[in-house]
């Protein structure tokens, strides 16, 4: 979810590295609709082995390694642990399926009628199986290649040739078109996917982590299994922000809140960060209390070292240190209390709860 969030920042694809959590994104979608198209090959394959006459018959351990091969080239389709994997799977598959049913037609007077028309059928099927239209003719071209070279010269002195050649273009065209529509179709659902992340995950005016966000990624930070460091939670505040909004306007203020959250986040980076509500910002910093010191020193004296143009603003924390028997609403609450020490005090500065 995180990654997902980081990665994916409302932009359209528009280069090939943005390709990587499409690919991602969709393997993980379709993977049951490819498994079932997969089943359809393998069965009817299985079928044909059964009611065929052929001398591959004859030959169990012919069969056995086949169908260990396909269903190998099936796991892999399904199971790899990334996309690349799961191209390559596919690819064996349908390469694999390809020479076993050519198997099944060698003995046939019309070998090379049954090997296009196979060509033909494996073209338009495997369409839906290939996530972009480059490794969908890659790899209908391997495997018209595949099963189509050994039979050039019989091609050749068929008076038939030019007939045989329309129907191979015209099932590759037709395979094309309707991979085209299942990669546009696919994309539009990615994109839709991901506006939705952002809608529900990411603050809208500072591009932060929202409310939700943050709080889910703070619980499930506490969730993982032990680890030795602290975690300081720190809420940051913005200083007399109404009167921001009243003199200047609210224009302004998001202007302001904006500029802050930039801050921050340049400031806080890499730690968890996110808008709480209003004028309130979130942080988690994992390790020693000096180290938590440090970001909340650094954090206030920023405002006042780089001031944000022509606001004047400055920010209080309250800073709370995570122990195992708190809930989290518990933690929360106690970096508010110490928040609300330091703006009874002084305000621009930062106070740890007791
Ligand atoms: P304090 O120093 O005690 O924190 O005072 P404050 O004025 O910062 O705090 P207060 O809670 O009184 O005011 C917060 C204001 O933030 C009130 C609300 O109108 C404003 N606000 C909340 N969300 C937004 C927003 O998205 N944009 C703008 N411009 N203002 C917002
Ligand atoms: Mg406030
Ligand atoms: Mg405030």
């Amino acid at each position: 979810m995180e990654s997902i969030i980081s990665n994916e920042s409302g932009k359209r694809l528009t280069s090939a590295f943005e390709f990587t959590p499409y690919f991602e994104h969709v393997e993980r979608r379709s993977r049951t609709q490819t498994l079932i198209i997969q089943m359809v090959f393998f069965l009817a394959w299985l079928l044909s082995v059964h009611f065929s006459t052929s001398h591959e018959k004859n030959k169990p351990w012919h069969e056995a390694i086949l169908i260990s091969s396909v269903m190998g080239s099936m796991l892999m389709t399904y199971r790899a642990p990334n996309f690349k994997w799961r191209l390559l799977g596919r690819m064996l598959f349908e390469i694999l399926i390809a020479q076993a049913i050519a198997l099944l037609v060698t003995d046939s007077v019309y070998f090379t009628f049954w090997m296009i028309s196979l060509c033909c059928v494996l073209m338009v099927g495997m369409a839906p199986l290939h996530h972009e239209p480059l490794s969908y003719s890659l790899c209908a071209l391997l495997v018209c290649a595949s099963l189509l070279l050994p039979q050039s010269n019989p091609i050749s002195v068929t008076g038939e040739k030019a007939w045989m050649f329309y129907l191979l273009i015209f099932s590759f065209g037709m395979g094309l078109v309707l991979n085209m529509i299942y990669f546009l179709d696919r994309i539009r659902w990615f994109e839709t996917h991901r506006r939705l992340q952002d809608l529900a995950y990411k603050d809208g005016l500072t591009g932060l982590k929202n409310r939700r966000a943050f709080i889910q990624a703070l619980e499930s930070r506490l969730n993982q299994p032990k680890c030795p460091q602290r975690h300081f939670f720190f809420l940051i505040d913005i200083d007399d922000f109404k009167r921001i909004n009243d003199l200047q306007g609210h224009g302004a203020g998001d202007e302001v809140l904006r500029a802050v959250a930039q801050r921050i986040d340049e400031l806080t980076h890499p730690c968890l960060n996110g808008r709480l509500g209003g004028e309130e910002f979130g942080v988690l910093v994992d390790g020693s209390r000096i180290r938590a010191e440090q970001m909340a020193d650094e954090i206030v004296s920023s405002f006042t070292l780089r001031p944000l143009t022509g606001s004047g603003v400055t920010v209080s924390i309250g800073i709370a240190e995570h122990h195992p028997s708190m809930t989290l609403a518990q933690w929360m609450k106690a970096a508010d209390e110490a928040l609300y020490e330091v703006k009874r005090h002084a305000k621009n500065g930062y106070r740890f709860s007791i």
